[in-house]
């Protein structure tokens, strides 16, 4: 039995949704893509919402959402009722693919309940031929896919931008997802990695040894990078007051951040760095959306984000922005400061020392001088 009061949950949700919804209702795939946080959260995910519009885009593919259900629901999923998908309302068993988009460690836990409550093995070696085909993508499993290796029957690593369109052609050409035949294909796009082919070895400490691979398997697996985001841009296709962002259309400026600071894992895998053009970045104003969220790493010194808030403000729409690094050019801090009425910094630790051990070294005079300046 479906979990009617989680059914009802996400028509009130979709409710508050504007913009593109995507899913279609004839499909030669169905994947369902679940984000192992609170709805908030995945909503204002940028990279969550980027796959759902990109698979919803591959021809003959439906991509749907599930979210990590409210905690008042949870005792519900817990005495059996059946998770169900946001717009479709099939349980996570009737789709072909599921899909985590994963952006925090912590999260894997919440993946390993979504598992039990769609009523799939977590293990991959413990799943039937009838099963769907579970996959993993996100910052987490590119920065270290192993973890993620006991329960996943695919990981793309690096961006899914690039890998995703290429993996769900295959999985469409084949007309099934689990063959050993499906498997080899999937191994052979860039950016995936089918973990089941690699066997790591340990030593009796517990040290990465060495590997097995599987003939006919590329080794090491490439990273996944999105070629064109410079000019194709970013942004996401559905606006919501129940967002993190609330009812922020969001843009996506920039992509990686030659600080490389020791503990940033986007930085790490989003590699290297790529800014929108200045067209595509102007173009995201023409947007109907009132307010527009500003997100990227290394945002603060894209050559033309001063001139983008001024002519969005210029048009009658509010601002706000991701965190911002301290040592921003003072032009956009107050720019920000007095359009979006307030300002976050990335400081990351409380002391100098600690900075530094982290690889973000801000000395505490600039963070205090900037502070000073936008207050
Ligand atoms: S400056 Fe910010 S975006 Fe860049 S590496 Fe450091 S934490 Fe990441």
């Amino acid at each position: 039995m479906i979990c009617r009061a989680l059914s009802s949950r996400w028509d009130e949700l979709l409710a508050l949704e504007e913009g593109e919804r995507l899913c279609s209702r004839g499909w030669d795939l169905s994947l369902l893509l679940f984000f192992p946080n609170f709805y908030r959260v995945g909503m204002a995910n940028m990279g969550f919402q980027s796959i759902y519009r990109l698979a919803n885009t591959v021809p003959g593919v439906a991509c749907d959402r599930c979210f990590l259900p409210d905690p008042s629901l949870q005792p519900l999923l817990d005495r059996g009722e059946e998770l169900v998908s946001m717009e479709l309302k099939q349980t996570p068993r009737e789709f072909q693919v599921l899909a985590f988009s994963v952006s925090f460690e912590l999260d894997l836990l919440n993946v390993i309940r979504l598992l039990l409550w769609s009523k799939v093995p977590p293990l991959a070696r413990e799943r039937g031929d009838n099963e769907p085909l579970v996959i993993f993508g996100g910052i987490v499993p590119s920065a270290n896919p192993e973890p993620f290796a006991p329960i996943a029957d695919v990981v793309v690593v690096g961006e899914g931008e690039e890998a995703l369109p290429s993996l769900l052609r295959v999985l469409l050409e084949e007309g099934e997802t689990r063959s050993p035949r499906v498997f080899q294909r999937l191994a052979q796009v860039p950016g995936v990695y089918v973990p089941s082919f690699y066997e790591p070895r340990y030593d009796a400490f517990g040290r990465f040894v060495s590997v097995k691979v599987w003939a006919d398997t590329p080794f090491p697996v490439v990273w996944s990078f999105w070629r064109d985001f410079s000019e194709e841009g970013n942004t996401v296709p559905l606006v919501t007051s129940e967002s993190s962002f609330p009812g922020a259309y969001l843009v996506e400026v920039s992509r990686g951040c030659p600080h490389l600071c020791k503990f940033c894992l986007s930085s790490h895998v989003c590699r290297p760095l790529r800014v929108v053009s200045r067209e595509r970045l102007l173009g995201y104003l023409d947007t109907l959306h009132s307010r527009l969220g500003f997100v990227g790493t290394f945002l603060s010194h894209h050559p033309h984000l001063v001139e983008a808030v001024e002519e969005a403000v210029n048009k009658g729409k509010s601002v706000t922005f991701s965190s911002l690094r301290v040592d921003s050019p003072l032009p956009l801090l107050k720019v920000v400061s007095r359009e979006s009425g307030r300002v976050t910094f990335g400081v990351e630790a409380a002391t100098e020392v600690l900075r530094e051990r982290v690889g973000k070294p801000l000395p505490q005079d600039l963070i205090m001088e900037r502070l000073l300046y936008c207050v």
